[in-house]
């Protein structure tokens, strides 16, 4: 049978000069899937999305999407060809476009571009701050815009760093809610890093641990 996973890492490897980060780590996730990577800060979790990315040139094994090798230790698919979406923890918006051009920036199906943004700026709730810059609103709604970005060219694999460090609890559990009940619908698969236990167990259904270059199931 052919591999329904929507990532699969195989033995990958990776260090800066001669500095280990990741250490012969295997990781499957399916469609519709969803699962944490903890560790400390340092611990390697950014970099494990950026060699998903195609942002890093692995050191060993292999990355890949859809039961397409994306990664290995000669070749490099560019990130653009991945079709994947990630957040990160701030600074994620163009500051010299509008939410609403942020939002279609990354979609090129001209066809289905309005239904996609109509979709998903009334599920995030921003339908009033469409026409406002990222420094007219506030971190909460930022937050709001990049996740619709992120989802707006309807990838199948959706990665988030940290994405809720910089807002307070409240946001957070309102954000959550939400999330999960888009990601739902949508049969997304979702690779989350994080140091925060309780934002793991909120939003995937299982763990795994990087520590020491090592990534272990919890
Ligand atoms: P985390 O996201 O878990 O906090 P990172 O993946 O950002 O950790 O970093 C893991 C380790 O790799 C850290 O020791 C960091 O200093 C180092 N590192 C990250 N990026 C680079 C880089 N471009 N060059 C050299 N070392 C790096
Ligand atoms: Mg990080």
């Amino acid at each position: 049978m052919m591999s329904d996973s929507v990532l699969k890492i195989d033995g990958l490897c990776h260090a800066y000069k001669n500095h280990e980060i990741l250490k012969n780590i295997d990781l499957d996730l399916r469609a519709g899937e969803r699962t944490a990577v903890l560790g400390e800060s340092g611990s390697g979790k950014s970099t494990l999305l950026r060699c998903i990315a195609g942002l890093e040139m692995i050191k060993r094994g292999k990355i890949l999407l859809n039961g397409r090798i994306v990664s290995d230790h000669v070749m490099t698919v560019p990130t653009e060809d991945r079709n994947l979406g990630m957040v990160l923890q701030e600074r994620a918006l163009f500051p010299h476009l509008t939410v609403i051009d942020n939002i279609m920036f990354g979609i090129d199906k001209v066809s289905s571009k309005h239904r996609i943004v109509a979709d998903l700026t009334k599920l995030f709730k921003i339908t009033s701050i469409l026409d406002k810059f990222p420094s007219e609103i506030s971190g909460g709604e930022q937050q709001r815009v990049a996740f619709a970005r992120s989802l707006a060219p309807e990838p199948e694999l959706l990665m988030l760093d940290e994405p809720f460090s910089a807002l307070n609890q409240e946001l957070k559990e309102e954000l959550y809610a939400e999330l999960l009940s888009i990601f739902d619908e949508r049969n997304v698969a979702v690779l989350l890093v994080t140091h925060d236990l309780t934002e793991a167990n909120r939003l995937t259904s299982s763990q795994a641990k990087l520590d020491g270059g090592e990534l272990t199931k919890t």
